[in-house]
């Protein structure tokens, strides 16, 4: 899978895509990261990427010329207008970041993991001419309900969260079977958690309501708690049934524990 950004600021991304999953991934060519430099597509003296917004107000807006061009370039191709279907590369993406997008989650990393390609598009100052979001971009991604300077920690952090989800990606480090926000409530098992017993008649109420609930809603669990050595650290003490070797005991008690930490954290997802 190949990435593709572009930004005033390629320097920016020294480094981040040099650990861990995302260097190997790299390394065994299952990821392949490219930076463009949006000013190499500007035409003047100064190189410029932004000018003053219509209408008067505060702060500088990235022009649409560079960005098309870039994108044409990175493509080999014109694009059109992205709004007619014919005009876009299959399995290609072209993601405009911006804190006005819709929100990004597990669910759409999980999509874009089925991509070729996806090309990012970093904003900076107070945004980007819309017709990017509207003619260029097949979407408009925001990571959260807050504003940031720039385009290209959101990029980061959508391809680490994609990256990972490639086959072959995590090898045995860890899965993406059982992690926050991969399971739908419809297999959380109805058992109480052994183990943890303020917790059973909520839990067990609260699985019941999700099992109803999970044919027509959209919930999903978080991660279950995990523990390693020591048993016992300043008297804090790892749950007993992780200890006993019931592996069906450990499975309910996640399960459980799972939802208890779902509640508490994240009621909206309940
Ligand atoms: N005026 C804009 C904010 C511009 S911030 C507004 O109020 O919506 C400058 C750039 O940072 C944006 O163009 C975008 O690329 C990036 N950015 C800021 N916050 C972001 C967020 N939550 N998600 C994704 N990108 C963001």
């Amino acid at each position: 899978m190949r990435f593709d950004l572009i930004t005033i600021f390629p320097e920016f991304f020294a480094g981040p895509f040099d650990h861990g999953i995302l260097r190997r991934a790299r390394e065994t060519g299952l990821v392949e990261v490219n930076v463009q430099d949006l000013r190499v597509f500007t035409k003047d003296r100064h190189r410029t990427v932004d000018d003053r917004p219509f209408g008067g107000g505060e702060g500088m807006v990235l022009k649409p010329e560079p960005l098309f061009e870039a994108v044409e370039s990175l493509l080999g191709q014109s694009v059109g207008d992205v709004r007619q279907q014919s005009a876009r590369a299959p399995k290609t993406a072209i993601v405009l970041m911006s804190a006005a997008g819709r929100v990004f989650n597990q669910e759409t990393a999980r999509r874009y993991a089925q991509l070729e390609r996806i090309i990012f598009i970093c904003g900076r100052y107070e945004g980007v001419d819309e017709r990017v979001a509207e003619h260029l971009a097949t979407e408009e991604i925001s990571i959260g309900n807050f504003v940031l300077s720039g385009g290209e920690l959101p990029a980061m952090l959508v391809i680490d969260a994609v990256a990972r989800l490639i086959p072959g990606a995590l090898g045995n480090e860890a899965s993406s079977q059982n992690e926050s926000f991969s399971e739908s409530p419809s297999s959380v098992a109805t058992s109480p958690p052994v183990g943890a017993a303020p917790l059973q008649a909520e839990t067990a109420d609260a699985l019941g309501r999700m099992k109803l609930e999970s044919p027509t809603t959209n919930h999903s669990l978080l991660d279950f708690p995990h523990y390693t050595r020591p048993a016992e650290y300043r008297g804090w003490s790892v749950p007993e049934v992780l200890i006993g070797g019931n592996h069906a005991e450990v499975a309910k008690w996640r399960r459980a524990a799972a939802l208890e930490k779902t509640k508490r954290n994240r009621p909206d997802l309940v």
